[in-house]
């Protein structure tokens, strides 16, 4: 235990640190290496086995990892902090909490607070090594509309030096035109929901680069009067009257049959993600989460994670006015429906090759999903539904640096490999076998720092 105390927080730009016999997971492909050291110089991945002239430098601090795995560090690819992170209000920094759940890249989909700009701060604190925590990728206040000058609002993202641009669902046709021609222009990276007002083909017609929820697909299979001019909840409210009037018949409906009924319109959908080779965050937790919310009220309070939301949470939802108790009301069969819904759309997507990216939406804590610890929810559930644990992980790692690369110019993490990042899982277990075992980890390293279990423990440990 000395040893790995002495480790944490060690990261000078010259320290070496040794890992030593790990079997490692690369993640340049499905395959183990067994009994591999792997050198980390500060922030960085230098060297991978040992040739006769090479050997481990002398003064280098040692990591024995016999018997156990090394894998790339997770990455939650659509989450949201808030300006009260470091607050009282949170029992612990959701900072650690990635950390202690493997997670060393975050891609913040919304800052949540006054201003945007507190996260580029603490993107920089992190990055110096000043503040723990996982790489932070980020956009800037996020285009809602209506929006009185979508133009200035893109060129206001690129020049405060956020990496993308955040699309939100009321935004309309003529506003997404404007921000897409000056996002491209300025060639800033756009991502987001599907307008409410553009709809699927505008999004893929305008170009937008990604898309931010499986979710969002759901409203291609409801008819409903995209020229309304309504508020965040009446659309969702209205969009759900249509989407009651039109499907209450199949509600009950299981997987295969909704196959059976609606197997014309998710191909057709399918196919053109496929054509426009467009991405899509996973986000099923939140579906999953929805459903448990509304149909298994104990059960979703009885989880042991939600110690560590704000408490202000845990009253909304004992009052019944949390975010999705109010907006699926009277809808709640329709929630259901609509999870399963996701679910076959992963299993298409994957099929049609669409790159899919790890991703919970954690973070604001309003909607009860709690940082870090979704990660494992979300890698749980693309098991569930036909992911083998190589793709499910691909998801988090190598796929996710793909798409950051497409951000920022830069594809730095996701693989273990001489000058990436070093953001590295010591896991006990093969976690190509059975992904539910990457949680049983020895330490964390994210980018060269190095976090011991024990370490991580102490740092999400709750005051009595
Ligand atoms: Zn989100």
């Amino acid at each position: 235990m000395l040893v790995f105390a002495l480790f944490f927080m060690s990261c000078s730009k010259d320290q070496i640190t040794a890992f030593q016999n790990v079997n490692l997971v690369p993640m340049t492909d499905e395959k183990i290496v067994k009994n591999q050291p792997v050198l980390v110089k500060g922030k960085r991945i230098i060297q991978i086995g040992l040739s006769d002239e090479m050997t481990i430098p002398e003064n280098s601090k040692l990591i024995d990892g016999s018997g156990s795995y090394l894998m790339p560090g997770l990455a939650d690819m659509h989450m949201h902090t808030r300006d009260d992170w470091l607050s009282p209000a949170w029992p612990v920094s959701p900072f650690h909490l990635y950390l202690a759940n493997g997670v060393t890249t975050i891609r913040c989909f919304g800052p949540a607070g006054e201003s945007p700009n507190y996260i580029l701060i603490w993107r920089d604190a992190i990055n110096k090594g000043k503040l723990n925590g996982p790489t932070v990728i980020t956009c800037g206040s996020i285009l809602y509309g209506p929006a009185k000058d979508p133009q200035r609002f893109v060129r206001e993202q690129k020049d405060g030096g956020f990496d993308f641009l955040k699309i939100y669902s009321f935004v309309s046709k003529d506003e997404f035109h404007k921000a897409m021609t000056t996002a491209k222009q300025l060639g800033i990276y756009t991502a987001g929901h599907i307008p409410f007002s553009v709809g699927l083909d505008g999004v893929l017609l305008e170009g937008m680069n990604e898309i931010a929820h499986i979710e969002e697909l759901d409203f291609e299979f409801i008819d409903f009067d995209r020229t309304r001019k309504l508020g965040r909840i009446e659309w969702f409210r209205y969009i759900l009257h249509a989407a009651d009037q039109q499907h209450k018949t199949l509600f009950g409906l299981d997987i295969g049959d909704l196959e059976d009924g609606y197997g014309k319109i998710i191909s057709t959908t399918v196919d053109k993600l496929r054509t426009a080779n467009v991405p899509v965050c996973t986000t099923l937790v939140v579906g999953e989460g929805i459903t448990k919310k509304l149909h298994e009220t104990d059960a979703f309070l009885a989880r042991p994670e939600n110690r560590y939301l704000p408490q202000w949470y845990i009253d909304m939802f004992r009052k019944g006015k949390e975010k999705h108790q109010l907006i699926f009301k009277g809808y709640e069969d329709f929630a259901s429906f609509k999870y399963n819904l996701e679910r076959l759309l992963l299993i298409k997507l994957k099929q049609a090759g669409i790159p899919l990216l790890l991703s919970t939406d954690a973070g604001t804590g309003g909607m009860g999903i709690v940082p870090g610890f979704s990660i494992h929810d979300e890698l749980r559930i693309l098991i569930e539904n036909g992911f083998s644990p190589y793709e499910a992980i691909a998801a988090g790692t190598v796929n996710a640096s793909k798409i950051i690369q497409a951000m920022t110019g830069t594809d730095d993490f996701g693989t273990i490999e001489v000058g990436k990042r070093a953001d590295l899982l010591l896991v006990e277990e093969n976690p190509l076998d059975n992904v539910a075992k990457i949680k049983n980890f020895r330490g964390v390293m994210a980018a060269g720092r190095w976090y011991s279990k024990a370490k991580l423990q102490e740092m999400i440990a709750l005051k009595k």
